[in-house]
């Protein structure tokens, strides 16, 4: 378990911030998650054999680089918390909410959270600090699907329900539901889903139901057996579950999460580029380091952290030349070529 101070907080999908060159700032605070789910895009939670790290990051660290990177953005904008793992098992999760809305130019706070881990007071707290919506991970209404879909017994479908009825009821955040249709193994769950959303109030400002696509990714737990559907497929599905439950779900041609384009951060180091890199320590799969360029500025905006690929075992501390292989929205992937000793 890494934790993560004194490091660049952009350059890493571990940890930190995430890009995309728009209005809305990905903060990843934490890897840790406690669910295994059968088709996790992450490959995260406590079964998972290909992991070798886990990162938590210090709340001073990120939100020093968040100032930074919001005040370049400028105002309106969305952050939103998120990563490689459950964001709501933070251990400072309402002090970091209260930060990032301390922040000027901070409009929106989101979070991505399955909220089973919570309790109602933190949401009470939470709301306080500035959270003003939580997507919802729900896969299914029935609890045995969806403990499968969880990969664990001690998941409570009823029990993140439960928490977002009282968040609605009880505090101005609101909730809306992001579940993953799993083709073969929730489609019956997803209209029921859809039902509870409608009935339940999900989405006072915001769309209640976003029906996200099974997508396989190479890092990620593909479940036997499932084959993904194509875009034609997955949005014909979706015009019939609107037929069947009155709910809007295609809102393509519209923006109601208000996304703007917005320059992206500057690129310091683009693939093709070879740069001397220090290795902090392993990155999260096997075969994978955390490393930061042996020379930096000290500008969060300009810093990064980058994951190193090796076939060769690497020790912290020692110096590679290495060459960028990927770099799309700052995320640097870069392979070892060369070690000094
Ligand atoms: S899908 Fe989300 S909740 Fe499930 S294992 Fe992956 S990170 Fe955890």
């Amino acid at each position: 378990m890494y934790f993560i101070e004194d490091l660049p907080q952009i350059g890493t999908r571990y940890y930190g911030i995430v890009d995309q060159g728009t209005n809305i700032v990905e903060v990843r605070p934490t890897s840790l998650c406690p669910l295994n789910c059968a088709f996790c895009s992450v490959a995260a939670g406590p079964y998972e054999g290909r992991r070798w790290a886990e990162f938590v990051v210090k709340r001073e660290a990120l939100i020093e680089s968040l100032s930074r990177v919001v005040k370049f953005k400028g105002g309106g904008v969305e952050v939103h918390i998120d990563g490689m793992g459950e964001p709501a098992v933070y251990p400072e999760l309402v002090d970091l909410v209260q930060d990032i809305s301390a922040i000027p130019g901070v409009k929106t706070i989101s979070m991505q959270s399955r909220l089973f881990t919570l309790r109602e007071r933190t949401l009470e707290e939470l709301a306080e600090a500035g959270l003003s919506r939580v997507n919802l991970s729900l896969d299914a209404m029935n609890s045995e699907v969806a403990r499968k879909l969880a990969g664990v017994d001690y998941y409570s479908a009823e029990r993140a329900r439960s928490l977002a009825e009282y968040a609605l009821a009880n505090t101005r955040m609101d909730v809306i539901v992001s579940p993953v249709w799993v083709p073969g193994l929730n489609d019956d769950e997803i209209p029921e889903i859809i039902k509870w959303a409608s009935s339940a109030g999900l989405g006072k400002r915001w769309p209640p139901v976003l029906i996200q696509k099974y997508i396989p990714h190479k890092r990620g737990r593909s479940p036997r057996g499932v084959k993904p559907v194509g875009w034609g497929h997955f949005w014909r599905k979706l015009r019939e579950w609107e037929r069947q439950t009155g709910v809007k779900l295609d809102w393509r041609g519209e923006n109601p999460f208000g996304i703007e384009e917005r320059a992206p951060l500057p690129k310091p180091l683009a693939a093709g580029r070879r740069v001397k890199v220090r290795v902090i320590g392993r990155g999260i799969f096997r075969g994978e380091y955390l490393g930061v360029p042996v020379n930096t500025s000290g500008d969060p905006l300009l810093d990064r952290a980058i994951t190193l690929l090796s076939e060769r075992s690497l020790e912290p501390g020692v110096e590679v030349l290495a060459r960028i292989i990927e770099d799309e929205n700052n995320i640097l992937l870069a392979r070892a070529e060369l070690v000094f000793l």
